[in-house]
């Protein structure tokens, strides 16, 4: 009899303990955001992103797939309607509003109003904000502690297991920060522009500071203006570098890059095409540190 009372028992807890585990559809906007959930949730969670590191969350459209992926959400991870405006209209709508949660919106965040494209002056500030958050390794730690909340209270069962995993991806956040540091005190910044604007947060981060930028958005329309106006800081010293994102860039900034002493650097703000980046938060901003520090060391 006792042994049949504490089989019982034991098939009790055992059962208690699974319909409490439960397998959630996480879903974030873009790769960067992913890959926070996928350190929070490993071992225990598969994540999915809406956006991959490829595609630009500037011009990205939702299919149809996209919206069978919302709706069978039970969370979904945003950086709110300047990031990914394709999703405003959805992921603000009483339907999806309670199970969305806007990153970009908690507490503490660090929030940089948007640059305008040509020479920076402080005065200069464009309405709106600078939707390139993620690059503040700040912001991240702030997120994934949210992120482990947030989970923890839909999947108890694993808390701990969130927990753990947490305090593993803050402690590596802070040994990339460490490293980076490091690489920039031993290669020091150079006068520099870039092409997109997409780097304030990692350079407020960090203590860097570009001349200017030839466009705020994605938009590849640069004015003669604004081109005419970069060529001139830059001429005013002998090193300097111009960062782009890809080909298609280097080849606008073309007339900024035809002076000796001018080197093209490359910077990536959703690390596409570097391995481990959808998955592993601290790659991408070590790949943007050896973007900055390539090109400062070619120039100097
Ligand atoms: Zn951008």
């Amino acid at each position: 009899m006792l042994r049949r009372i504490t089989f019982l028992l034991a098939a009790l807890i055992l059962a208690a303990g699974t319909t409490t585990a439960r397998d959630l559809n996480i879903v974030s906007d873009i790769a960067p955001i992913n890959a926070l959930l996928q350190a929070v949730t490993q071992g225990i969670q598969t994540p999915v992103t809406l956006i991959k590191s490829s595609v630009s969350p500037h011009d990205f459209a939702l299919k149809p797939s996209d919206i069978r992926t919302i709706e069978q959400a039970d969370v979904i991870f945003w950086l709110g309607p300047d990031a990914t405006p394709a999703l405003a209209k959805l992921l603000q709508s009483d339907r999806f509003a309670d199970k969305a949660v806007n990153l970009a919106a908690l507490d503490g965040v660090m929030q940089l109003g948007l640059r305008k494209a040509g020479v920076f002056s402080s005065d200069s500030a464009a309405d709106g904000l600078d939707p390139h958050m993620w690059l503040a390794p700040e912001n991240a730690k702030i997120w994934a502690k949210a992120m482990t909340g947030n989970l923890s209270s839909n999947d108890p069962q694993n808390a701990e297991t969130y927990q753990a995993n947490l305090a593993n991806l803050v402690d590596a956040i802070d040994q990339a920060v460490g490293r980076i540091r490091t690489r920039f005190a031993q290669t020091p910044p150079v006068p520099y522009v870039q092409f997109h604007d997409a780097f304030q947060y990692f350079e407020t981060s960090f203590g860097l500071s570009p001349l200017g930028a030839a466009t705020s958005e994605d938009d590849e329309s640069t004015s003669f203006g604004t081109i005419a106006s970069l060529r001139q800081v830059l001429s005013a010293a002998p090193s300097t570098c111009v960062f782009v994102r890809d080909d298609i860039q280097a080849k606008r900034a073309a007339p900024l890059t035809d002076a000796t002493g001018r080197k093209t650097g490359w910077l990536k703000p959703l690390g596409n095409g570097i391995a481990d980046v959808e998955t592993t938060y601290p790659a991408l901003l070590d790949s943007l540190a050896k973007g900055y520090a390539d090109c400062f060391a070619l120039a100097r």
